[in-house]
Parts: structure tokens; C-alpha cells; sequence
């Protein structure tokens, strides 16, 4: 029988966002308790609160929104790898002794997935365009990280976001790894049908294969 790993933040208000972005919040329209037939709750958030993917409108005004976007990268498989790097940019070396090839789907365990919801992770790791090309030559569609950008934290000029972008490849951010064991599994994350925005929540899991 398969075992499903949930690789989800939880989303509450204290949930821990990029900082100067919009905290997730709900409030009641009708609340049962003051006689409405329901409780009905309005939500505030980013489109990147939580674990979420990044649509190419985020990074390119002509880019697609989550509604436009292929679902396929974000079905299938996906090998999940714990690295020992801390603190920089990750690079292909820090995947040393682990078989990736025709990796499609690929996922970087760190520390970052340790950390409680409600703390922001201060100098996380980060891919590099070293680690984006290797990954695109490996045909890889999808690259999934527990930290919350695929580019430094201070950056600017976002290399990794737009590298993905020009191979098609596609990303998420904020996932959390703790738990479970590195290995080949089925990823299943989808994007909300979402128009005009610049990303998606997504509840993702890993469905073990055997
Ligand atoms: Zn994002």
C-alpha cells in the first residue's frame, strides 16, 4: 500500500511570509454562532503564502497566470534529496553520490524544513543557474524547494527565476520535507485555477511508490 506525505505549510495567520508581503488572513461574514444558517470566511493572502508555485507572470509581464499554466510538471515523478548545504548557492556538487539522472522532478530537502511555520529562515540556501541548467539537461520539468525562492533573498535580478522560465521549467517554494525519507516518490501539488495572478498555494504530497 502507498504512503502519502503531506509536504504542506499550514496555513494560519501566524504562518511566517516573505517579509513586507501580506500575512494570511480570514475573517467570518456569517458565523453559525450568531444564528446564520453557515460560517462563511473571506481570506486575505499573498499568492505566494505557504507552499506554493510560482506563475511565470511573476517574474515577466507577458508570463502566464496559474489558470494558463500546464499541469503536467506538477504530476509525476520526483526524487526527493536531503543536502548538507547551509548557507549559498546549491550547486550540482552538493548532489554528489546520489543517481539523478533523467531526474524530472527534483526536491531539496535542507534544514529550512525544520524550522516551525511561524519562523522565517534567515540566510536558506539557493539554487543556482549552474543548478538549473544541469537540471534542465537532465530533462527536468520541475524544481520543488523547502526554502522560499529559487533565487538569493536579496536579489534583484532573480537569475534562477527567469532561467526557468526560458526552459519552460516551472517551481515551487515553501514546501516542508521534515519527516519524510529521501527516494523516488509521485508528486501531486496543483496550482489553484487562478487568473491574473502571479502564483498559486498548492497542497502538495508525495505518494510513495511501492
Ligand atoms: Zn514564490
Amino acid at each position: 500500500m502507498s504512503l502519502l506525505y503531506d509536504i504542506s505549510r499550514t496555513i494560519t495567520p501566524s504562518l511566517a511570509v516573505w517579509p513586507g508581503d501580506a500575512p494570511f488572513s480570514f475573517e467570518h461574514a456569517l458565523r453559525t454562532s450568531d444564528g446564520a444558517s453557515v460560517n462563511l470566511t473571506t481570506l486575505t493572502l499573498s499568492a505566494h503564502t505557504g507552499s506554493h508555485a510560482d506563475a511565470p507572470y511573476h517574474v515577466a509581464g507577458d508570463g502566464a497566470h496559474p489558470a494558463d499554466l500546464p499541469l503536467d510538471p506538477y504530476l509525476g515523478p520526483a526524487h526527493l534529496v536531503t543536502i548538507t548545504r547551509q548557507h549559498g548557492g546549491i550547486v550540482p556538487a552538493d548532489f554528489a553520490g546520489h543517481d539523478l539522472a533523467g531526474v524530472e522532478r527534483l526536491l531539496i530537502h535542507t534544514w529550512v524544513s525544520d524550522l516551525p511555520d511561524e519562523q522565517w529562515p534567515d540566510d536558506f540556501p539557493y539554487p543556482t543557474v549552474e543548478l538549473i541548467d544541469w537540471l534542465a539537461a537532465q530533462g527536468g520539468v520541475l524544481l520543488g524547494l523547502d526554502c522560499p525562492s529559487v533565487d538569493r533573498f536579496d536579489s534583484q535580478d532573480l537569475p534562477c527565476h527567469h532561467r526557468l522560465y526560458q526552459y519552460g521549467m516551472v517551481n515551487l517554494e515553501t514546501l516542508r520535507f521534515a519527516g519524510v525519507p529521501d527516494g523516488r516518490y509521485e508528486l501531486i501539488a496543483l496550482p489553484l485555477k487562478l487568473g491574473g495572478v502571479c502564483g498559486s498555494p498548492v497542497r502538495a504530497v508525495l505518494r510513495s511508490l511501492a
